[in-house]
């Protein structure tokens, strides 16, 4: 990892000449006089006095060139629909979205909220914020009243666009009647809803309020709407966390820091060029979907696949047949994905020809080690785990193939990305950890270019909570677990609250877990600690079989369990060992796909599991509460 070592050494070391030469990347109108304000810890300010805009540098810049060439592919399996946008194409809708939303009085500096499935439309409303300096804020579509209602009163959007509905495995989902409560519930009253209608489900206007936006776009096409050139410091969009913690935070972006960011990582870390095709399976509503559907592979010139459906309808091949039809050269996905294509025929990993494609990425979740390996050893591609958060907007560990080719090994996403001084630290003395030594991850500010400038119209909550976790040290937490090796290799134990205590011994359940899949039986598995009067806290194990079948068997059960439980104790320890090992068919969920073990543990200890609005499928709850 010489050239990777090096590249990271040089982007911490001399931030200032690593970062202005990044910078040069995208077009300035107006060119910066200060690379790197930090006078005011641990609040950064990149490219102070420079004036730029997110939707030229996606869409205008490249029209000289690009104009006639795919920008934005569509691929609906909910709808049976593809539509490809070229520049023009994109060029076009964009600025008829920024005329319908400048109609609506919306100027620089309000905010726009964007309630939308993954249709055109949600991209070419970010983009038309972005081109007048309005700032978006993306609520994901699968989230309810009362989710959306809380973002309403945070986000105090003046205009919000939404539609009829989204679609789930073919069927309907409206949002509308969602949308209206939520605006009931909300102490903000948004002064217009843009709505697009689908024609899916039948819907009601609020007559005044309520606007069509079929009628706007016709009435607003062919309208150029100048670019509103912003200083690199001006908030460009609000996006909530996930809420796996329970406690969704307004992550605040910039907008050259951005813009330069995820320009320098397609290259450094995606391998891309302009011309590229990236397809990232992301939903819009999280930042990946931010990143790395809209502006990152747009800002460098590539084509983004845009995708409504799931992985595995009309089967799961789906992903596959996509890249073979649009010569997809990098895939974006989740480990959470995968291990669902893994309870599936594995010859339709091979019904394609899947010769574009160079690269796969997965993110949000721990990869373990099998799902990695099985999936780059099925498919002869090199599979990447890259490691970050909604805070810091782009990877903070990945291997960086632009950079330098490495050898992945499975269960690590390698190596500490440029820009990013990350350390071990012991979350006791707040001392930097040695080689093998369990701590938190953590970065030293100033975080750099594209990471959250702070918590929207909260600086006090940014500071406390991501710089006040270690005594006598200003650094930014990520609150998750992790160990570097004698080699120089990263890896992720799991987040700091995930951390179980069984008769004094401290384990990860994220270790426990990575042993429990190592079983040939098993899909996927969430372990979690349950009060225990004798030992403080147990583990119990909850396993996804990837036939669940088996458990037809005579003896079944009791066999894979005693299998399983011999696992853990032969990688973690007797003291790791679950109390019991029960099967289910599926985990509970956050829409985002990371298991909600808060409320699993609540269960197994006979309480309430709280606040579940960012549930997927409240059925898994129901299994978990009857196998127990
Ligand atoms: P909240 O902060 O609201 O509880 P969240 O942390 O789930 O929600 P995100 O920002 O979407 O919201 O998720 C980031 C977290 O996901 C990381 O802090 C880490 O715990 C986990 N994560 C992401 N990528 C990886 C990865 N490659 N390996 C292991 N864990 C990962
Ligand atoms: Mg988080």
């Amino acid at each position: 990892m010489q050239k990777i070592r090096e590249f990271h050494r040089q982007s911490v070391q001399d931030k200032e000449t690593f970062w202005a030469r990044e910078a040069q990347r995208i077009h300035w109108e107006t060119p910066f006089t200060q690379v790197l304000d930090y006078s005011r810890p641990p609040f950064a300010r990149w490219f102070v006095g420079g004036r730029t805009n997110l939707c030229y540098n996606a869409v205008d810049r490249w029209l000289d060139t690009q104009a006639d060439q795919p920008a934005l592919i569509w691929v609906s399996t909910e709808v049976d629909q593809e539509i490809t946008y070229t520049r023009a194409d994109l060029a076009r809708e964009v600025n008829a979205a920024a005329a319908i939303l400048q109609s609506l009085g919306v100027v620089q500096g309000d905010r726009v909220l964007i309630y939308l499935p993954m249709i055109p439309q949600a991209a070419f409303f970010m983009l038309a914020c972005a081109r007048i300096g309005a700032i978006h804020s993306v609520v994901f579509g699968g989230f309810a009243a009362h989710n959306l209602a809380q973002r309403i009163d945070d986000a105090q959007p003046k205009v919000i666009v939404s539609t009829d509905a989204g679609a789930r495995g073919g069927r309907p989902i409206a949002y509308k009647p969602l949308l209206d409560q939520a605006i009931q519930q909300a102490a903000h009253v948004p002064e217009h809803v843009v709505l697009v209608d689908r024609g899916l489900v039948p819907m009601t206007l609020t007559a005044g309020r309520d606007l069509d936006y079929a009628t706007l776009r016709a009435r607003h096409l062919d309208v150029r709407v100048p670019v509103v050139w912003l200083e690199s410091n001006t908030p460009s969009y609000v996006l909530y966390t996930s809420g796996t913690t329970g406690n969704p935070k307004g992550v605040q972006r910039d907008v050259g820091g951005y813009a330069v960011a995820l320009c320098a990582s397609m290259e450094y870390i995606f391998g891309g060029k302009p011309g590229d095709v990236y397809f990232s399976s992301s939903d819009v509503g999280w930042v990946v979907g931010h990143s790395y559907v809209v502006y990152g592979p747009l800002l460098n010139g590539q084509t983004t696949v845009m995708y409504e459906g799931t992985p595995i309808r009309p089967d799961a091949a789906i992903l596959w047949r996509i890249v073979e039809t649009y010569g997809v050269n990098a895939l974006f996905s989740a480990p959470t994905a995968i291990r669902v294509l893994k309870k599936h025929d594995p010859a339709l990993l091979r019904r394609h020809d899947l010769s574009s494609l160079e690269r796969i990425y997965l993110a949000g979740e721990p990869l373990d080690e099998l799902t990695g390996q099985w999936l780059s050893e099925a498919l002869g591609k090199p599979v990447i785990d890259n490691y970050w958060q909604t805070e810091t907007g782009w990877p903070i560990l990945s291997a960086q193939p632009g950079v330098e080719e490495v050898p992945v090994r499975f269960g690590s996403p390698t190596a500490p990305v440029y820009g990013y001084d990350v350390r071990v630290v012991n979350e006791a003395t707040g001392q930097d950890c040695g080689p093998n030594q369990k701590g938190v991850v953590a970065v030293e500010p100033p975080l750099p270019p594209g990471a959250m400038a702070t918590i929207w119209r909260n600086d006090e909550r940014f500071v406390k909570t991501y710089f006040q976790s270690f005594p006598g040290r200003l650094t930014y937490s990520t609150s998750d677990w992790g160990l570097v090796d004698d080699d120089g290799y990263w890896y992720i134990l799991g987040r700091t609250d995930d951390v179980i205590n069984v008769a004094g011994h401290r384990l990860g359940t994220r270790e426990i877990e990575e042993s429990v899949n190592t079983h040939p039986a098993v899909a996927e598995s969430a372990v979690v600690g349950v009060a225990d009067p004798i030992k403080g806290q147990q583990a119990v194990a909850f396993a996804v079989l990837r036939d669940p079948a088996v458990l037809d068997a005579a003896d079944a059960r009791d066999r894979l369990e005693r299998e399983i439980k011999q696992v853990i104790e032969q990688r973690n320890g007797a003291v790791a060992r679950p109390s019991r090992i029960l099967f289910v068919n599926n985990l509970p969920k956050t829409r985002s796909g990371k298991v909600l073990r808060r409320a699993i543990v609540a269960l197994c200890e006979g309480r309430d599991p709280g606040d579940l609005t960012t549930i997927e499928d409240p059925g898994a709850l129901d299994q978990i509460r009857s196998v127990l």
